[in-house]
């Protein structure tokens, strides 16, 4: 059934110049907003429908609320306010009654429309002087199309194509199709029966020429679950892949030194980091390499996991290494591990004892270049057990004598290229065992598209004694603001401000927060002890200000978001963060995450003016919320997928219609389909068409990616 029908790839090798009435001149336009061939167009689905059967009439529309309508224009005028502004006044009507239209600032809207013009508007109404009207809605110009529902496309001004074109190009060539061969449906028939999914071919046909509203949701979930399907079949399949073709080392978790140091911790592990240390260990333990995600809250306690699964390494012979994104952040873990690790020895029968301390160093591009040469000819001898660095640890000429186990603190994301590197770190050709961490939780389905290729074990509990965090938003850092700071230091703890974000620029970053410093000692925290940490303050100097903050011999701690991780201090109890609108919600979360380490009740102060009602959202929603996963939900609800799957994801047509967030037991489906279809290894052999539709649709990166595996 689906051998005969057309293809995608068939659509995707006709230029649209194939359509009827598609010149060279609409191709170019076309070519603007990315439609170049047969395919492009049909995937350029519309943004809403009209229906007209549903009494979308002007004498229905609900006052205070968004309605949308098909009008026809019956007159309009413009003119100037009394600020200079262009007015431009529209009235429009239907059958069942006229409205009135008004746009600010929209010149052009004279022009488009213009008398007897037939368009849908959609927007807010509400009521001026008793009459329904709306100010600055969406316009689309509409051509007499007679059907019950109306497909509204994306319209292009820059382009000069209207929705009317696009609707009558889509039409033409669904009918190229659809009248002859039919689309060809590569999902197999009991797939579709089981989840109830209509064909293609009704897909596409009820996405841009629907009978219905019902046909309009039919073809949205089939489109979705396609788009859905062929990212968790890429996906699954390069997770088996890796597990079948690569050899890793069987570690064995029990033993002396993993013993030892939960010993010496002086708390008992929660049941989360058993449970997940428990998942890390039978990863281990198997010859072939953990590809597994960690994801934790802040604090949750990931450090003494990642740990762990460092020594299982170690107590075998072998070497751990954990990365972090930058230099600064891998000078704090650095710090933090070794103080986690105490004074842990290993076996060593070259030495009197039969042992040695346990050896932890740092490699980043800051050190010294003697240092450096130390560090990797022991490294490559053995005796550097654990290395904390930056990525650059694993890409150039390092090389170790046997690396067991990498944990990677993903604050950015880890790449191909890492992770192909790291295939050639050991001599003997084994794959060292990966743990990614993540301090920012990501919702479960996101998750499962984003790290589609890693097992998942999430920390969902907070080491006991802790008190939640207090959060308050204020829009300026007035009196109130420094007098909660004094009289927390009069209590005898500890304060941190967080100077404003200046992502541009680490220069402008480094002297904004000078300027706090001298404002605040100047000021408002006159009689208090200040110290100062951004980026560009030297390792010793920085070491020496983190020293003396922990000592309690400074009172507050002005800082940049360097102390996002890894800063540990429990006598600090309140947080200051300047200018917060600039941070997003889990730098925010991150940050807050460095107060309430302690049994006394911390509190965070976001201070600043929200410039937008999104911005305002996420303000509000860290002083609601103190749980990460929580707030990764409304992350993800305010940016829309696009920024979680950053770079992953380069392909040309997936997640157009699917979003992660609406469509969340889809991408759960999709990827029981996928595990159902390529998870017993057997690979896309016995799918050519699924096979076909992946590597035509999905970015060339991934591909290359299989293809080097
Ligand atoms: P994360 O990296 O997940 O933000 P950390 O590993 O920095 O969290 O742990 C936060 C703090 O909690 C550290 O001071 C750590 O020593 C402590 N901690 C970790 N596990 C436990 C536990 N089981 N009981 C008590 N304290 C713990
Ligand atoms: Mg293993």
């Amino acid at each position: 059934m689906a051998g005969n029908g057309v293809t995608l790839r068939e659509l995707d090798d006709r230029p649209v110049t194939d359509l009827n009435g598609v010149g060279e001149e609409r191709a170019a336009a076309l070519a603007k907003v990315d439609v170049h061939t047969v395919l492009d167009m049909l995937c350029y689905y519309p943004r809403r429908y009209l229906d007209r059967s549903r009494e979308a009439t002007i004498s229905a529309l609900p006052v205070g609320d968004e309605g949308m309508v098909l009008v026809r224009v019956t007159s309009v005028a413009a003119r100037r306010t009394r600020n200079r502004r262009t007015l431009v006044e529209v009235r429009v009507e239907d059958e069942t009654g006229s409205l009135g239209l008004t746009f600010f600032n929209q010149p052009w809207r004279e022009r488009q429309l213009s008398v007897g013009t037939e368009a849908v508007v959609f927007g807010k109404v509400d009521q001026y002087q008793g009459r329904n009207q709306m100010t600055n809605p969406l316009v689309d110009l509409v051509g007499d199309q007679t059907g019950r529902i109306v497909a509204v496309y994306p319209q292009s001004e820059a382009a000069g194509l209207h929705t009317r074109q696009f609707d009558s190009m889509a039409a033409e060539a669904l009918r190229r199709v659809t009248g002859g061969r039919g689309f060809a449906d590569p999902v197999p028939a009991w797939i579709r029966d089981t989840y109830r999914l209509v064909g293609r071919s009704a897909a596409f046909s009820g996405i841009h020429r629907p009978g219905s509203m019902k046909e309009v949701s039919e073809a949205r979930r089939r489109l979705v679950f396609d788009e859905l399907l062929r990212i968790q079949l890429e996906l699954v399949q390069r997770k088996v892949e890796l597990e079948r073709t690569t050899r890793g080392i069987a570690h064995s978790v029990e033993g002396d030194l993993v013993g030892a140091f939960h010993g010496a911790l002086g708390f008992p592990l929660t049941g989360a980091q058993i449970r997940t240390i428990d998942e890390i260990g039978s990863d281990l333990a198997e010859p072939h390499p953990m590809h597994r995600l960690l994801q934790g809250d802040v604090g949750s306690g990931k450090t003494v996991v990642a740990v762990t699964a460092m020594l299982a390494a170690v107590q075998g012979g072998h070497q751990g290494a954990l990365m972090a994104p930058t230099g600064v952040l891998a000078e704090q873990h650095h710090l933090g591990v070794a103080e986690l690790l105490g004074d842990l020895t290993v076996p060593d029968l070259s030495t009197l004892l039969g042992t040695r301390p346990l050896r932890v160093d740092l490699l980043t591009g800051r050190t010294p270049a003697p240092e450096r040469r130390r560090i990797t000819a022991e490294l490559a001898a053995g005796s550097v057990d654990i290395l904390i660095g930056t990525h650059a640890l694993i890409q150039e000429g390092v090389e170790f004598n046997s690396l067991g186990v990498v944990v990677i603190d993903e604050q950015h994301r880890f790449g191909v290229e890492q992770r192909a590197a790291l295939r050639e770190k050991n001599t003997d050709a084994t794959v060292p065992d990966v743990l990614v961490m993540t301090a920012t939780p990501i919702p479960r389905t996101a998750a499962m598209t984003v790290y589609g290729d890693l097992d998942v074990s999430v920390l969902d509990e907070m080491p006991p004694g802790r008190t939640p965090i207090v959060t308050s938003w204020v829009e300026d850092a007035g009196e109130d603001v420094w007098q909660a700071v004094r009289s927390e230091v009069a209590a005898g703890r500890q304060a941190y401000v967080v100077c404003p974000l200046i992502e541009e620029s680490e220069n402008l970053e480094v002297r904004s927060a000078e300027e706090t410093l001298a404002e605040l000692s100047a000021g408002p925290l006159a009689d208090l002890r200040l110290g100062l940490l951004h980026g560009r303050v030297g390792q010793a100097d920085r070491e020496e200000a983190m020293s003396r903050f922990r000592a309690g011999d400074l009172d507050v701690m002005v800082a940049t978001t360097v102390i996002e991780v890894g800063v540990d201090v429990p006598n600090a109890t309140i947080m200051v963060v300047l200018d917060a609108a600039r941070f997003g919600i889990a730098q925010l979360h991150q940050l807050r995450g460095r107060v309430g380490r302690g049994v006394v009740a911390s509190s965070c102060i976001l201070v600043g003016e929200a410039p937008t009602p999104v911005s305002e959202e996420r303000l509000r929603a860290l002083v609601r919320s103190t749980d990460g996963f929580e707030l990764a939900e409304v992350d993800l609800d305010l940016r829309g997928e696009g920024t979680i799957m950053g770079e992953r994801q380069k392909g040309r047509n997936d997640l157009r219609l699917a979003s992660l967030r609406r469509d969340r037991e889809w991408v759960e489906v999709a990827r029981e389909v996928a595990v159902g279809l390529v998870g017993d290894g057997g690979g896309m052999a016995r799918h050519p068409d699924l096979a076909d539709e992946v590597a035509l649709l999905l970015g060339e990166a991934e591909s290359d990616f299989l293809l080097k595996s």
